[in-house]
């Protein structure tokens, strides 16, 4: 870790009201490009979970009751402090999770540009007057914070996922404990490292980093003191903690996994669409919950898109992301990448052909080749499951109609994009796909400004935008009354 220009970014333990806290154990942090261990961090426990809770909730009545400018300045101390150190928090970002460096630093612009956007909503909560039924009263709507946030995030955005849901719940004014992924805790702890320099009071944002994931999320699911849980990870873990949440009832956020269909029509700019699907399929080595999973091509220009595709597949490059120029880092871990071998295999035993790829670099890495495989059905594993990997599955559709029947039959609603430049079809396409965002001669949508979030088992609330502040506020109503002479 010697070319941290700042070493204090790389930090050891949890942090909780304000201190960097022991624990008994510790585990390593390893670096999916090498195995080489980066980091050493002390393994927290339930009971500690708890203490960050405590700590949020004795922070939160005096954090609820400042001006929101003045956690708008917070905010924005945190935000210059990230953009300040994006080299190293970039440089500690690729070097846990294996991301291309370029993509590291473009993933904490991405984390601190939700700062900045929740530091001036916060100024923005607006209340509400109904007119009254009668004379002698008023109504008044007011917003106030939820109270303490527990959040879960995963490896993929290790500094984004933290970002998106601390800066909103920040700007509300609650506090918030998150327990951040075994696999890429660093980057979590770098961000409480440069909060606490931006003077966020002790207490408002914690972080439990620890290997047993079951129970602090119990813990953070279960206790009566958090009012909301927000999560990011997988459909099945979410379903599993919403149900934890049901016993006291409080407000959950579910960002869940995806299954994003990229359509493209014959009438499409198929140049533009290639350049949409590169960027839609292979950022973070396919490991995106938006990376497009199936890709739908009309038949008559199926042969030409693919030969496009080919030849800009053929000039990714695939190494360690602190390499100049790397395209595609390594897969998280050797599970990731058996995963990606499994569904390969076993889509083409159902009939899919492997044009390219397929296979890993070298037998022991984690570095997996980019694959295109043709001829894929919607009934394969390749086309229900995430994939989360760098492969491309290709299936063709005759009409406009058996597209978007197709883009449908799954159980998730992410994201899904389409290509095409018939304004009529655009309008048709747009309503009909059952998906939270649609990305429409676009393969990138995600930003602060925009409301992110699913439909279907892929979850529920949103993160970002004028929206994103509700999830982490209540309404109140006011009734005045008593008012005639
Ligand atoms: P995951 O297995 O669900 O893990 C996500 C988080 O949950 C991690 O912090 C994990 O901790 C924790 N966790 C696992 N089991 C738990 C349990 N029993 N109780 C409490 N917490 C538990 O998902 P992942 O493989 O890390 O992440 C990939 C998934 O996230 C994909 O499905 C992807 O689509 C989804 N995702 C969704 C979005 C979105 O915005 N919709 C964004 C990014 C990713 P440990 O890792 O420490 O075990």
């Amino acid at each position: 870790m010697g070319k941290l220009q700042d070493q204090a970014l790389l930090k050891h333990s949890s942090y909780w009201q304000g201190n960097w806290q022991s624990a008994e154990r510790s585990f390593n942090v390893t670096n999916p490009a090498n195995g080489e261990i980066i980091g050493t961090v002390a393994d927290a426990t339930a009971a500690d979970a708890e203490k960050a809770v405590a700590a949020a909730d004795t922070a939160l009545s005096d954090w609820a009751a400042r001006p929101a400018a003045e956690r708008a300045k917070f905010l924005m101390r945190w935000q210059q402090l990230m953009l300040q150190h994006q080299d190293d928090l970039g440089l500690l970002l690729t070097l846990e999770q294996g991301k291309p460096l370029a993509e590291a630093k473009g993933e904490i612009a991405y984390g601190a540009s939700y700062l900045e956007w929740f530091a001036e909503e916060a100024k923005r909560v607006y209340g509400d007057t109904i007119p009254a039924k009668s004379n002698d009263q008023r109504i008044i709507v007011i917003k106030q914070p939820v109270g303490v946030v527990a959040a879960i995030t995963p490896w993929n955005f290790p500094n984004a996922m933290i970002a998106r849901k601390a800066a909103a719940a920040l700007a509300a004014g609650c506090t918030f404990v998150v327990k951040p992924a075994q696999l890429t805790p660093l980057s979590a702890l770098a961000m409480a490292e440069l909060a606490d320099r931006a003077g966020i009071p002790a207490g408002v944002f914690n972080v439990v980093v620890s290997t047993d994931a079951k129970a602090i999320g119990k813990v953070l699911t279960e206790d009566p003191r958090v009012a909301k849980f927000s999560f990011t990870g997988s459909t099945k873990i979410g379903k599993q903690l919403a149900k934890q949440c049901a016993g006291t009832v409080k407000r959950v956020s579910l960002e869940l996994g995806g299954n994003a269909p990229f359509l493209v029509f014959a009438d499409a700019d198929l140049d533009a669409a290639v350049d949409g699907l590169m960027a839609s399929k292979f950022r973070n080595a396919g490991q995106t919950c938006v990376c497009t999973n199936r890709v739908l091509v009309a038949e008559n220009v199926l042969d030409e898109f693919t030969t496009k595709l080919q030849q800009a597949i053929s000039k990714l490059k695939i190494g360690d992301g602190t390499y100049d120029e790397v395209d595609i880092g390594p897969l998280i871990n050797t599970e990731a990448c058996t995963k990606v071998d499994e569904l390969i295999s076993t889509a083409v035993t159902q009939g899919a052909q492997l044009k390219c790829g397929g296979k890993r670099q070298s037998d022991n890495s984690l570095f997996y080749l980019p694959t295109v495989l043709s001829k894929v059905t919607n009934q394969m594993d390749i086309a229900q499951q995430e994939i989360f990997g760098p492969v491309v599955a290709l299936q063709s559709f005759s009409d406009e109609t058996q597209a978007i029947q197709l883009a449908n039959a799954t159980e998730f609603g992410l994201a899904a994009y389409f290509y095409s430049r018939d304004i009529g079809r655009i309008w048709r396409v747009a309503e009909a796909l059952q998906y939270g965002m649609v990305g429409i001669n676009e393969g990138m949508v995600s930003n602060p400004t925009a409301p992110f979030g699913g439909v279907k088992q892929s979850g529920y609330g949103r993160e970002g935008s004028k929206y994103g502040l509700d999830d982490y506020m209540d309404i109140k109503y006011l009734c005045l009354g008593g008012l005639d002479k």
